[in-house]
């Protein structure tokens, strides 16, 4: 065991993409980011390395490894990488560990061939009047004979335009329009009628993965497209939530990746950089950032992997995964900020790569929950009770 209590395994695990991160996933991060385009030589590379499906059982083709071996992958991809992390995220957790869990035999043979063979599946909550009020989406799936016609819209999803998977989440309606309760509906891209990419959202970074707007018109699926949780339709939302915890806790991850990756670079550049005939790092007014910045991440490093562990078996504990990832989100961009500011006017130039972390890292706080809606999960989960948001909640 070693101070964070990996395993041997683990730190091999851990070892092996670090090696990764610094070859050729470093050297390519500015040309992904330049250019915008989704790094498929890159899936290759984590195809290779058996860094995507890990979490995905032997027995449909993964390696059954647990949170923590994606987590320490991913930690590891993003501290040179973010785009590169973020595929690590949703080849391991999120909509893949949703289907893993909860769908039929079929289902999950068919999202493990797809995610092993390389795709990173989408997963589709967030419509334009339906963000952090995800019950208030009004993507509807309506019951006709033996199939489901889905129509709605949905925007910001990641990889949209580049993954063929999709979970896609609507309001269920049987045939005489009764609602059922939200699911969530595989469909695939170019094989599914009606599913349409209709723009790509300009981003302020992480500019290698497309968000996407995706309309349903008329987009038609058989019943054996629904992914249905033990508990039925009716909680059929909050079961596939709860999945979503793994895929909050792989946001987290990315986030102290890319942070570390800052911290390291200031931390090397602070005795290298002389001015006033020293080393910058002997002004203790740096020597204090410093510390601030690895206090804040061996925090975050402690709340991420301990939300990891808690998933043995399951899935990350709502509230770690939570505290988790606002805490992580927070302080990763205040870390990156500090990291740049080492580097004086080199920190803002586009020749460097804290600029770009500085564009990666500030998504952290509003993907996958915002921060202020996950402090609300966390209230509630302290209080035991639900903390209605609605109006009308409180009457
Ligand atoms: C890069 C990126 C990738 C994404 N990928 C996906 C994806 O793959 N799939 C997907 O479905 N979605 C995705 N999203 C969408 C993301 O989940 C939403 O942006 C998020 O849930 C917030 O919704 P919103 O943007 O509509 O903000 P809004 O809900 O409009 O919120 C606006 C502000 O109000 C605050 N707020 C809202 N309600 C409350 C409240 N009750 N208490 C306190 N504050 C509140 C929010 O925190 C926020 O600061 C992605 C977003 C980004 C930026």
């Amino acid at each position: 065991m070693n101070p964070s209590g990996l395993s041997a395994d683990q730190v091999k695990l851990q070892a092996r993409a670090r090696e990764l991160a610094a070859g050729l996933v470093a050297t390519r991060a500015a040309e992904v980011d330049r250019t915008e385009q989704y790094p498929w030589d890159n899936v290759e590379l984590l195809k290779d390395a058996k860094l995507i499906g890990m979490t995905i059982p032997t027995q449909y083709g993964g390696q059954g490894k647990n949170w923590l071996d994606a987590v320490l992958a991913i930690e590891a991809l993003s501290a040179t990488c973010a785009v590169t992390g973020r595929i690590a995220v949703e080849t391991n957790m999120g909509a893949i560990s949703a289907v893993m869990a909860y769908g039929s035999d079929e289902q999950k043979k068919m999202a493990a061939d797809m995610v092993l063979s390389g795709d990173k599946p989408a997963i589709c909550i967030t419509e334009p009047d339906a963000g952090s009020d995800a019950n208030g989406m009004t993507t509807r799936a309506d019951k006709k004979g033996n199939r489901y016609l889905i129509n709605g819209r949905k925007h910001w999803i990641t990889g949209g335009g580049v993954s063929r998977l999709h979970l896609i989440f609507a309001k269920v309606y049987d045939e005489k329009g009764n609602f059922e309760g939200i699911g969530g509906f595989l469909a695939i891209r170019d094989e599914t009628k009606g599913l349409k990419i209709t723009k790509r959202e300009p981003t302020m970074g992480l500019r290698g993965i497309p968000e996407a707007v995706i309309d349903f018109e008329d987009m038609d699926v058989p019943p054996s497209s629904l992914v249905i949780p033990p508990r039925g339709l009716k909680k059929g939302f909050a079961d596939l939530m709860t999945a979503y915890n793994s895929q909050r806790v792989g946001a987290a991850t990315v986030a102290l990746g890319i942070a570390q990756g800052a911290y390291q670079l200031a931390l090397d550049w602070s005795g290298k950089r002389e001015q006033f005939g020293r080393p910058i790092n002997e002004f203790q007014g740096l020597q204090w950032k410093l510390a601030d910045m690895s206090i804040k991440l061996s925090a975050a490093q402690a709340l991420v992997y301990n939300a990891a562990r808690s998933g043995e078996g399951g899935f990350p504990d709502m509230l770690l995964a939570a505290q988790a990832k606002v805490f992580t989100s927070e302080n990763a961009i205040a870390v990156v900020n500090d990291a740049l500011q080492f580097f004086g006017a080199r920190g803002y130039s586009r020749e460097l790569p804290l600029e770009r972390m500085a564009r990666d890292v500030r998504m952290f706080t509003i993907g996958g929950g915002t921060a202020e809606v996950l402090r609300n999960v966390v209230a509630g989960a302290l209080l035991k009770k639900k903390l209605p948001q609605t109006r009308d909640g409180w009457t």
